[in-house]
């Protein structure tokens, strides 16, 4: 239990939280429903909030983009309710591919700041997978890298994408991940990186890594291939338990989603997007447009990610009260969603946590 608790941490250290309770003894917290399944397993987490009485009030916010400068962007309500409120749950939100559009879930980061990625992959008790200890934390820059978004045809046929990589940008990350694997307990933190290819990029990323590494030397530090790390962890997770992985943006991306498969898929994974001013919280997975509105989505992702806002928030003991009763009933497994085996709905699921709070 311990171990849970510890793994869906938040641990903010460099964006502590200082929203203040209204007048109705409540934290006001902005909810983004998002698209697809998004305002399914939304409804889920106000639920199961409803039953545990929660101290949080939702601001529910839609985000549905307006056009500005022939551009899609988000409503300046949204902003100004996250701005203020300074923590928000979001649900998914789905990318228009193509020219011309802008992805919110980018431009939310952008917006705010929020550089990095934290997300948390744990075996579930009781929950049968391939291997049943998985533990690691994934930190992801998020705001350059792969990801940048500055792209250009150079000739009819060729086209340019720049991976960006600043000293700046990469030691607040490689900070952040020494304070979080300080303040939750882990042991190690690993540089997850390419820069046997990527010298410049990825060794300017690794450099700013091993100066940090030098203000934590209770914490141990060491540097390993991102291909390496994918083959191994999917051989034997053991080793990578008690850490934290930090890495640029797009090997991020891609290795919490391995990591994802590895406990049970992304119905199971969180995140939190953390800033100095403001933090937002969001599952790993995308709106899954291919089973919204049928009441089959697992609302687990965004409701641990949403725990991870509480203990960010220091509302610690509803935010074990929750995990014991969302984690007690998958390790049951009488009522569970279809990815997690299962033939629960969405509300069956939801109704047989609210049950054990
Ligand atoms: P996805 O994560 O939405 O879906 C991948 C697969 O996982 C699908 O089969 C889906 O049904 C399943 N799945 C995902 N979440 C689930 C859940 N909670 N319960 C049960 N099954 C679940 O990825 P995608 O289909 O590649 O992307 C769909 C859209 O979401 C795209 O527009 C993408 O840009 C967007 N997206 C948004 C975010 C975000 O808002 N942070 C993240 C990833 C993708």
């Amino acid at each position: 239990d311990d171990i849970l608790t510890r793994s869906y941490a938040s641990a903010a250290p460099t964006a502590a939280f200082a929203g203040q309770k209204g007048p109705n003894g409540k934290y006001t917290v902005t909810l983004i429903p998002g698209d697809g399944i998004g305002p399914e397993i939304s409804q889920s987490v106000k639920d199961i909030y409803s039953a545990a009485k929660v101290p949080i009030e939702w601001e529910e916010v839609d985000v549905t983009p307006i056009f500005k400068n022939g551009k899609t962007a988000i409503p300046d309500y949204a902003i100004a309710s996250v701005k203020k409120n300074t923590v928000a749950l979001k649900g998914p939100l789905a990318t228009p591919i193509g020219k011309g559009h802008v992805s919110l879930n980018l431009t939310l980061r952008r917006t705010f700041n929020l550089f990095a990625n934290v997300r948390p992959c744990v075996s579930i008790k009781g929950f049968k997978t391939p291997y049943d200890d998985v533990n690691t934390v994934l930190i992801r820059e998020n705001t350059e890298g792969e990801y940048s978004g500055i792209e250009h045809e150079i000739v009819d046929g060729v086209v340019q994408s720049i991976k960006l990589i600043t000293h700046e940008a990469s030691e607040r990350v490689a900070r952040y991940a020494f304070f979080y694997a300080r303040s939750t307990g882990r042991k190690r933190v690993t540089a997850v990186h390419k820069a046997n290819i990527m010298k410049m990029s990825d060794g300017m990323f690794l450099s700013a890594c091993r100066q940090v590494s030098k203000d934590f030397p209770e914490i141990q530090y060491d540097e390993d291939l991102l291909d390496r790390v994918c083959l191994h962890i999917t051989q034997n997770p053991a080793p990578y338990a008690d850490r934290v992985m930090v890495m640029p943006n797009l090997y991020g991306d891609i290795l919490s989603d391995m990591c994802a498969g590895l406990i049970g898929g992304l119905g199971l994974t969180p995140s939190g997007n953390i800033g100095r001013d403001a933090s937002i919280f969001e599952a790993v997975h995308g709106s899954a447009p291919d089973i919204a509105g049928k009441g089959l989505a697992n609302p687990t992702a965004l409701l641990l990610s949403s725990l991870m806002m509480l203990r960010h928030m220091n509302l610690n003991e509803y935010a074990d009260k929750i995990e014991k009763a969302a984690l007690g009933t998958i390790a049951e497994g009488k009522t569970i969603t279809g990815d997690l085996g299962g033939k629960s709905s969405t509300k069956e699921y939801t109704a047989a946590i609210v049950d054990k709070i």
